[in-house]
């Protein structure tokens, strides 16, 4: 690991300031520490943000505010959380390892980088690490890969299963940077990867995350996070689902589908969440959502399992969120 300089910041706008260039935030660092001892990261400072008061899980007017420091698992078993947003504790659950719960940031899984191997190897060509170097993944074993809205610099997929949860609930991030605060939609926030795929994401220079805030009405009943992987703990998703209802009788009143595994950033089903408005929620409409959702799909040479598993994972979530079953 480089050499480092270290400052723990006590109040928000001071974390703002100590931050220079070539310099990270650190919170929970279970991402980030990975990334500087291997290499892959070299910050010649680190401002320790673990001090700020950013870590209140609280009622709005509107909703839910969560601060950005509270950690995974505060966030996962919080009473208005299971109550209101059980989706995002399902997704919190199916995430990483209780250890890692304990420690990670809210904030910190929205800044997670993807786990591509070629961006973790640094003898191997990787433009989101090293921009215009290539893509070792776009020819080599792509098995994780995505296949939505991929560039051909970059097919990596986003590894957050919280994030996907955010999306599905229109969360919106609260942003704070040298010139002011911002609030943008959750959904805005991660970005796909085009001709810049070092950018994960729309975050400024030195603008720091600060909270969450989560709408009311909420989606309390019909809800699943359906998460594929290679085993049932401690693994990132091949393909996940994030699927919310509301039913009128029979009927889908609401709906949102996000997937996971799939993309540079969560990847809502509009076209399927249209389809299923005011429809009748049954297996043969589920079937058609999930048809509708993989139009555009496109996948590489070892990841191809992916155009069967996502529509079949996107009906079996609808049908364990419905109840229904046939
Ligand atoms: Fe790097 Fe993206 Fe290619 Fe993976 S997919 S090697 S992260 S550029």
């Amino acid at each position: 690991m480089n050499p480092f300089t270290y400052v723990r910041a006590t109040e928000t706008s001071g974390a703002i300031r100590a931050l220079g260039r070539d310099s990270h935030f650190l919170a929970g660092g279970t991402n980030l520490i990975d990334l500087m001892k291997m290499g892959i990261v070299t910050p010649e400072k680190l401002v320790d943000i673990t001090h700020l008061p950013l870590k209140h899980i609280s009622r709005t007017p509107t909703g839910l505010s969560i601060g950005a420091l509270c950690t995974n698992s505060e966030v996962a078993d919080h009473p208005l959380v299971l109550k209101h947003y059980p989706l995002l504790s399902m997704a919190f659950n199916a995430g990483a390892s209780p250890q890692l719960r304990n420690m990670a940031t809210v904030g910190g899984n929205m800044m997670q980088r993807t786990r591509c191997p070629y961006f973790f190897d640094t003898a191997l060509p990787c433009n989101k690490r090293v921009p215009g170097s290539g893509c070792g993944a776009l020819q080599g074993y792509n098995r994780m890969h995505a296949i939505f809205g991929a560039s051909d610099q970059c097919i990596a997929v986003n590894p957050s299963d919280m994030s996907i949860a955010l999306t599905a609930l229109e969360a919106t991030v609260h942003i704070q940077g040298a010139r002011g605060g911002r609030i943008l939609p959750f959904a805005d926030f991660h970005r796909l990867p085009g001709d810049t795929p070092e950018k994960d994401n729309v975050l400024e220079p030195g603008e720091l995350i600060t909270s969450l805030t989560l709408p009311l009405p909420a989606f309390p009943d019909h809800v699943h996070y359906l998460k594929i992987r290679d085993r049932t703990s401690y693994a990132f998703a091949l393909v996940s689902v994030a699927a919310a209802l509301q039913l009128d009788g029979g009927n889908v009143r609401a709906v949102r589908l996000v997937m996971g595994g799939v993309a540079h950033k969560p990847w809502r089903l509009e076209a399927a969440e249209d389809f299923l408005r005011g429809k009748p929620a049954t297996v043969e409409n589920f079937r058609q959502a999930a048809y509708l959702a993989m139009q555009g799909a496109k996948a590489y040479a070892y990841n191809q399992f992916k155009l069967t598993l996502a529509p079949n994972a996107i009906v079996q979530a609808l049908k364990t969120a419905s109840g229904v079953t046939a």
